[in-house]
């Protein structure tokens, strides 16, 4: 039942996002718990068209996953597999190649390049990567590697990650992905994934990228043996090093797909979930230009929804991703560039083709034509 004070306390957050002004712990704890989904949504959808307009972004891109090897056992990841596992499988250059040559072929701009932990390739193996893909298609936009990775790089060689983030980027890399961020309070993060990179790790990862000048993104994983608590704690953690920094590009809220992984007894979240994580996530980081509805967790529908909860960017075409449809994601592998526009013109927002760096795509005739445009600044599109 909603009480005087409840209403009180709600019209206090609505005068506060009207005024751009920034929501405490306490607020975000008081949506989250509380504020019925629409209240939500009405709220977030504020925050998105102050920064966004109408426009929903898109792009043409591709995923390679060089190897499921891993060290780690993160007990909500499916995509894993020990070194003789019957799934274990690690590309050659050749097979690297020949993904990039398919993605450049296709008229992608972005190669999202993710993995395991292989314990058994040096340095040397995740490095070439990077090269010998900008070596062959410099016009793909390689976004690479995860803050787990960048920590076991460091484990691996004893050197300090901003100079190993500062090595990759002279061969070619351009910016981070999110990933690895899961849930950062301790409470949760060790019992999920003990010995990846720890919270700490992850946002110095990203403070240094962004000093050297390579955005990034931000992830949460929701929706498994976190609280409302741990959710809020993990986007004023974002938040404050956004605010020193101004390095993050997305926040993409990532639901958990519990197929396959070791929290299989717990159920997914469900799509009333997805949109009240979205709408949060959209009104705590204020200092975030854009909200990702990943489709290939949410699923098309959902994410299609998500429009008017908060979401700007419906992220791209994808192509061979694997990490979430091996824990149980039923959502296609790919989406064509007409599918999402419908997407997002249904959803009555104006679709409109990105880089990786937030740039205007402008298409000449067949998939490889395609030049950057302008810079797409907040609020004047
Ligand atoms: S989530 Fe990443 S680090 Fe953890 S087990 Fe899976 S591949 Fe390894």
């Amino acid at each position: 039942m909603t009480t005087h004070a409840d209403s009180d306390r709600l019209r206090l957050i609505r005068t506060k996002v009207e005024a751009n002004q920034r929501l405490s712990f306490e607020d975000g704890l008081y949506l989250h718990n509380h504020a019925d989904l629409f209240t939500l949504g009405e709220l977030a959808n504020i925050v998105r068209e102050r920064k966004n307009g109408n426009v929903t972004y898109y792009n043409v891109n591709e995923h390679l996953n060089p190897t499921n090897v891993c060290v780690y056992r993160c007990s909500f990841c499916a995509f894993r597999s020990d070194l003789k596992g019957p799934r274990a499988y690690v590309m050659s250059d050749e097979q690297i190649l020949e993904r990039a040559r398919e993605a450049t072929e296709r008229g992608c701009t972005e190669l999202h390049v993710v993995g395991g932990l292989h314990h058994q390739k040096p340095y040397e193996w995740y490095l070439n990567i990077i090269r010998i893909i900008h070596e062959n298609f410099p016009r793909l936009h390689l976004k690479g590697y995860t803050a787990v990775e960048w920590d076991w790089f460091h484990r691996l060689t004893g050197r300090p990650t901003r100079d190993i983030l500062a090595e990759f980027k002279s061969v070619g890399l351009g910016s981070l992905p999110g990933g690895g961020a899961e849930i950062f309070h301790p409470d949760v993060r060790s019992k999920i994934c003990e010995y990846k990179a720890s919270a700490d790790d992850w946002l110095r990862i990203h403070q240094e990228a962004h000093e050297l000048g390579l955005r990034s993104n931000a992830t949460m994983l929701y929706g498994h043996i976190e609280s409302p608590e741990h959710r809020v704690d993990h986007l004023i953690r974002l938040r404050e090093l956004q605010d020193r920094t101004g390095g993050f590009q997305t926040f993409i809220p990532l639901a958990f797909h519990p197929d396959n992984t070791r929290l299989n007894h717990i159920q997914k979240p469900s799509g009333m979930t997805d949109l009240r994580v979205m709408a949060l996530s959209r009104l705590m980081l204020d200092n975030f230009d854009h909200v990702k509805a990943y489709w290939i967790m949410l699923g098309i529908q959902t994410a299609q929804v998500a429009q008017s909860y908060g979401a700007d960017d419906l992220d791209g075409t994808v192509v061979h991703e694997k990490i979430y449809h091996d824990a149980g994601s039923d959502s296609p592998q790919e989406m064509t560039v007409a599918e999402i526009r419908r997407l997002i013109e249904e959803a009555g927002r104006v679709p409109m083709e990105r880089d990786t760096l937030y740039h205007e795509v402008v298409r000449g005739e067949g998939p490889n034509q395609w030049q950057i445009g302008r810079k797409l600044q907040l609020a004047t599109i």
